[in-house]
């Protein structure tokens, strides 16, 4: 990890103003792509991922079939305008590793074997980027995944945790994650306490990550009542 020049912790605020147990603003819409049968866009502050979900539909070619189960197929890319150089649209290898810990991570929650011989497809477009990305996406893919009426065991929730100037934070944004000590990006099935994703980038000790862990939890089940509360709104019986 770079070390930055300037403070990113001063007089116990982060460089948002945010204490280091405070999450961004968080932003939930339902149903943004007309043509998808789920979709979903999450912002955690100024990062905000589009998630897109087609099927179970029939797979083709063939051999690609698992005969006992549906496959989730999950693509992150980050479009150009996300950042602030150009970010070539080619799939980068950070991008294939995302797709790849996207998939891991909301597989669990799946009742795949409902769907034999289909394909689920998630795309996660990141639109504007500023740091936690994944976990952002993974927050939106849950929901177009429920959206899709697809059966999961659980919602997937997610966000990142990591040290930044020696001081134990959650949900990092950019400047945090590039030059942050550490960051680690973890998804939950609350209501069943199932740890889907942990990834850890820099260095911390066993209680650091422990307390870590444990902050991400509380922040992940405030996140779980913000996708239950978009959900119910879409399916709300008008008096
Ligand atoms: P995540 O976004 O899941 O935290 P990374 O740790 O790889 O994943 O990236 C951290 C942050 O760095 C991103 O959220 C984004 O703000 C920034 N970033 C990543 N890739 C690029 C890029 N190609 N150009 C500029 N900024 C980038």
């Amino acid at each position: 990890m770079k070390k930055s020049e300037e403070k990113l912790i001063v007089k116990g605020k982060r460089v948002d103003g945010r204490l280091p147990e405070e999450l961004r603003n968080i932003e939930i819409k339902v149903d943004v792509i007309s043509r998808a049968d789920g979709s979903a866009e999450v912002a955690f502050g100024n990062t905000r991922v589009i998630a897109s979900v087609y099927g179970p539909r029939a797979l083709y070619p063939k051999h690609l079939q698992e005969y006992e189960s549906s496959i989730l197929r999950c693509r992150y890319s980050m479009a150009p305008f996300s950042v602030d150089e150009r970010k070539s649209p080619v799939p980068d290898r950070r991008s294939i590793e995302l797709s790849k810990v996207i998939r891991l991570a909301l597989e669990p929650a799946i009742f795949l074997e409902d769907f034999p011989k289909t394909a689920i497809d998630v795309f996660l477009e990141v639109v504007q980027a500023d740091g936690s990305t994944r976990v952002t996406g993974i927050n939106a893919a849950s929901l177009a995944l429920a959206l899709a009426g697809i059966p999961m065991r659980d919602l997937v929730c997610a966000c990142s945790v990591g040290k930044v100037d020696g001081t134990l934070v959650v949900d990092l944004n950019g400047k945090e994650d590039n030059f942050g000590e550490a960051d680690v990006a973890f998804a939950l099935m609350p209501s069943k306490n199932k740890i889907t994703l942990l990834q850890m980038d820099g260095l911390l000790s066993k209680e650091e990550l422990k307390k870590l862990i444990g902050m991400a939890k509380e922040a992940c089940k405030k996140i779980y009542e913000l996708q239950k509360k978009a959900l119910r709104e879409k399916y709300k019986v008008r008096e």
